[in-house]
């Protein structure tokens, strides 16, 4: 019998919680009063306000512009007015500016008609990816038109799709699959197009069985040359680098990207988006993004207008119940705990957790036990890394223990029975080791 593919190095198995969301359809939100959109949803230089106060604009249009080389353009989701811009805190604690949009009552229909993409140069389609603001909707939210931008050099022999959706409670990719799995995959045939990638792949977790069933019937009915691998259920199997090992068995060296290997990865969120661009010219403004944990009413997978505030999500589901402990940003593995309700969502929101109350867990010091060296699926020392930044020796811990290496992937703070703020810590020690 084979192995199930996965990776080897680390790891963990954290209850996968998805329960409370995964028989929940896509539901498009009614249009909130207001929208808060971010000129900083996307990874690099922050986009240029194209709009005043007082401006009106229309759903689609470009409100924000890429500056430099890594950045994204921004699309208003709606028809309405420019009411102020002014500074947000974002979830993740990034500061910038956003347009606050009164949404208009009326706005027009959608009447789609789609493009033969198939008729399109590939750098047509690498234009348009740019142009329709797609950025990795996986949370790293990296602008794809960079990402699919080959250098000369290279070649792509892998598109790899990540379906993992391996962070526990978040089900918004897994309903993706069910629910516009065709579309997905056609977006992933359009980005195999742009990279002149030679083999597609997408990588499931086998918790979700179903879905990797019906991609397969797809793609056996349309006869599309990609295949479907069924995952371990291992946690962070939807990393870059962990989906390589498991699905095509090569590793990427420290420092390097999966171009270096011959492959580029996308999230099966961002396939769908670039078909969206692509077939229906749609710019990405909106997303589809679960609002779940014990602490929602009614847990939900939801199509939101970027910029809608977390307040109006949770109103959507029903508010709160219980003892709330956090709000979360994301999964609770990778995710960002917030408290403000008025932050609005951005491309790279995949989900929103409220996590009911635990008996708080008392941090004690580190007992050598060597458990988060174990579960680092990237092969480094955390508790060392741990020990040189909290003593503020961060050019140490950059350049002998390889902290830039580390994915904040949350694994060793999983297993730590000294309740340590491994990832919390790694995550400042990366901020002051770039500032030094
Ligand atoms: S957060 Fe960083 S150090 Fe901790 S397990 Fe993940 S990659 Fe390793
Ligand atoms: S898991 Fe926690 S207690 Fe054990 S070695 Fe690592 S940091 Fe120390």
């Amino acid at each position: 019998m084979h192995a199930v593919p996965t990776f080897r190095k680390g790891g963990v198995h954290p209850p996968d919680q998805k329960v409370f969301s995964r028989e929940q359809e896509i539901v498009r939100l009614p249009l909130p009063s207001e929208l808060v959109v971010a000129l900083s949803q996307h990874l690099g230089a922050p986009a240029k306000p194209l709009k005043a106060k007082g401006d009106a604009v229309e759903k689609g249009e470009k409100i924000g512009e890429s500056v430099g080389f890594i950045s994204a353009d921004v699309h208003s989701p709606v028809n309405g007015t420019i009411k102020e811009i002014k500074t947000v805190t974002l979830a993740n604690s990034v500061q910038c500016d956003a347009f606050v949009i009164s949404v208009d009552e009326k706005q027009p229909e959608d009447v789609p008609k789609p493009v033969d993409w198939k008729k399109l140069k590939k750098e047509e389609l690498l234009a348009s990816v740019k142009e329709h603001g797609i950025v990795g909707l996986g949370g790293a939210t990296f602008p794809t038109h960079v990402k699919y931008a080959v250098p000369r050099d290279k070649n792509v022999e892998y598109f790899l799709v990540n379906g993992a959706d391996c962070e526990p409670y978040l089900t918004c990719d897994y309903r993706l699959m069910l629910e516009k799995g065709k579309e997905a995959l056609e977006g992933a045939l359009i980005a195999a197009k742009i990279l002149e990638a030679k083999k597609i792949i997408v990588g499931v977790e086998l918790n979700k069985k179903d879905a990797i069933e019906h991609l397969k019937q797809i793609i056996s009915e349309e006869a599309w040359p990609i295949e479907v691998v069924g995952l371990k259920v291992k946690y962070p199997q939807g990393d870059e680098k962990q989906l390589l090992k498991a699905t095509i068995n090569r590793e990427i060296p420290s420092g390097k990207l999966p171009i270096d290997v011959g492959a580029v990865v996308s999230n099966i969120g961002t396939c769908y988006a670039i078909y969206e661009a692509i077939v229906y010219k749609k710019p990405l403004y909106e997303r589809i993004i679960s609002v779940t944990g014990e602490g929602i009413v009614n847990p939900k997978n939801i199509l939101a207008p970027i910029g809608t505030k977390v307040s109006d999500l949770l109103e959507f589901c029903g508010g709160l119940q219980g003892e709330v402990e956090k709000l979360i940003s994301g999964g609770p593995m990778m995710g960002f705990a917030f408290f403000d309700t008025e932050t609005p969502i951005t491309k790279g929101s995949d989900g929103i957790l409220a996590l009911a109350a635990k008996k708080k867990a008392r941090q004690t010091p580190c007992i050598s036990c060597g458990k988060c060296v174990d579960a680092c699926p990237i092969g480094l020392v955390p508790t060392l890394m741990y020990k040189q930044i909290t003593n503020h020796n961060y050019e140490v811990a950059m350049n002998s223990l390889s902290l830039m290496d580390c994915k904040e992937c949350g694994c060793c703070s999983y297993v730590c029975p000294a309740h340590l703020p491994l990832v919390h810590t790694f995550k400042t020690g990366k901020k002051m080791g770039r500032k030094k």
